[in-house]
């Protein structure tokens, strides 16, 4: 197999930002390729590299080879006037649409070494929607047995080759071809045809095929999502852990005259104003577009949606190099309902996603509302405080309190007189914060317990969440007492359920300011009563 370097630069979330470099030539991911058929070349591809900041494209080389068999000395890069990486795809996309194709694995192979394809597929069988199970099945098997036959057949090309992953919707199935074929020498994996799930917005499952295929191919191999074209979607799939991207909606959707945001898509007749910064949209109206014939208007859209599909690329890739993906990603899903229910169900995976997220990028962290609950900080505040943490232990007495306003919550002058006036060394001071539930004073000024911005009144989940955090906490670590320094919110109120039997009615002291007389002295009386 040939060498391939794959090195990566930044990570966030599974999201990576990788120097992938193929015979010489290197391309930055996450990329997005554009589909390009050679035979209607929408935007030309010499265009796409030095207008669009294209390094990748894919074309088909089972239709190249329908027409350019017989052309001596056939090369791709030539053909397209190219001089970028060219991916080709074997003709599976037509097995799907036409059938059968007519061509047999060895020789669309051995037609992708010949022409100078960079990254090749080999001739997989894409598994349809709304087919039965033992279909997919014969998909997934088939696929692999193809996958094996091509070993012999690609080794020693300096290309690199595809594995492709099938299995749709069920997910074992997914699974199962993810392990098989990444046991495999390919260089890349690719998850096969979504395309039909994302036309359906079938999101929710798209987060269950794409997280399952993720999980179980090699971590180390670029892994590629086919057919994924709406910008819309691009930042959850890089939070996924995807580095390519190829698809013809650019084209597609503006030969329907469909103009695509990262928001999602327009119709261009009810377009009044062109919502975007792009060379076409700047200095032109609707009006400008609409007054044109119709292939030029069409042309024009084509452009405008591949901008739009590059600039969220970059944009994707600022959020990996600061840390917050996780908030566009939250951003994007107020796109489209379903991009929100797919955001529900990517919460289901935040253990994988937090795995991939390094530590403090200098930055702090936003809380919005409760998707934000699956955010890696939060969760790897929860894995630190209930694992590697050790609470002290010469402290008998749990002192829970309502935290302070200013921030770090230890520094708060109410809580240092406290503790001063209270002096009883058997306490182990805590404070309760959402969204992290518990958090020890003496951690109060740690990343990220003081470095974080919320939104308050706090929704109902989130004020559920901290709560069982903070339950979970006083399971963990038994003390003889604990007493319950509360302000009167809901909080507190979903506290003192959640709690329940745990804590004795006479050791709940209700207080606005710790550093308050009050509050002082009924909790050194308190303390004095605990042996
Ligand atoms: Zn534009």
């Amino acid at each position: 197999m040939s060498p391939m370097s794959f090195e990566l630069r930044d990570r966030d979330l599974l999201a990576r930002i990788g120097k992938l470099t193929v015979r010489g030539k290197t391309l930055e991911t996450p990329a997005f390729m554009p589909v390009v058929n050679p035979m209607i070349l929408t935007i030309a591809p010499r265009r796409l590299k030095e207008e669009f900041g294209c390094d990748i494209l894919i074309t088909n080389s089972y239709i190249i080879r329908n027409h350019f068999l017989d052309v001596p000395n056939m090369e791709l890069h030539k053909l397209l006037d190219y001089d970028g990486i060219i991916m080709t795809d074997s003709g599976a996309y037509q097995i799907l649409v036409y059938g059968e194709v007519e061509v047999t694995q060895p020789q669309i192979i051995n037609w992708q070494k010949k022409i100078g394809s960079d990254i090749s597929v080999i001739l997989d069988i894409p598994t349809g929607w709304d087919i039965p199970r033992e279909k997919v099945e014969y998909s997934v098997d088939k696929t692999l047995e193809r996958a094996r036959e091509a070993i012999p057949l690609i080794e020693g090309s300096d290309n690199l080759w595809v594995g492709p992953i099938q299995g749709g919707k069920y997910l074992d199935l997914v699974e199962k071809s993810a392990k098989a074929v990444g046991e495999m020498p390919f260089d890349l994996h690719a998850l096969g045809s979504p395309t039909e799930v994302m036309e359906r917005y079938n999101y929710p499952v798209l987060v269950d095929m794409a997280m399952t295929a993720k999980i179980h191919a090699p971590v180390e191999r670029p892994i590629h999502l086919f057919g994924a074209g709406h910008p819309n979607i691009f930042a959850m799939c890089v939070a996924m852990g995807y580095d390519l991207f190829d698809s013809a909606a650019y084209a597609l959707f503006a030969k329907d005259e469909r103009y695509l945001t990262v928001r999602g898509t327009l119709q261009f007749k009810d377009l009044k104003y062109l919502p975007c910064s792009c060379p076409i949209c700047r200095n032109k109206g609707p009006e400008d577009l609409a007054i044109l014939p119709r292939g030029d208007r069409i042309r024009l859209i084509a452009e405008h949606n591949m901008h739009v599909t590059m600039t969220e690329m970059e944009t994707i890739k600022q959020s990996i190099v600061e840390g917050n993906l996780w908030d566009l990603v939250e951003t994007r899903a107020k796109g489209h309902s379903q991009m929100t229910a797919a955001l529900k169900r990517l919460s289901k995976y935040d253990k994988y996603l937090e795995a991939g997220s390094d530590g403090f990028k200098g930055r702090g962290l936003f809380y919005y509302d409760y998707h934000s609950i699956h955010k890696p900080e939060v969760l790897r505040h929860q894995e630190q405080l209930l694992g590697s943490y050790r609470r002290p232990a010469d402290k008998s007495v749990l002192v829970l309190m309502s935290h302070p306003k200013n921030r770090p919550f230890n520094g708060n002058s109410g809580f240092k007189k406290l503790k001063m006036r209270v002096d009883d060394d058997r306490v182990n001071y805590c404070f309760v914060a959402a969204p992290y539930g518990v958090v020890p004073a003496n951690l109060a000024e740690t990343y990220p317990l003081s470095q974080f911005e919320i939104a308050i009144p706090l929704d109902h989940e989130t004020i559920q969440s901290t709560a069982e955090y903070v339950r979970r906490y006083v399971e963990k670590y038994p003390h003889e007492h604990i007493v319950l320094v509360l302000k009167d919110t809901p909080m507190e109120e979903a506290l003192l359920e959640k709690l329940g039997g745990l804590i004795k009615p006479g050791n709940i002291i209700r207080s606005e300011e710790l550093g308050d007389g009050d509050t002082i002295e009924s909790l050194g009386k308190l303390l004095q009563s605990l042996n």
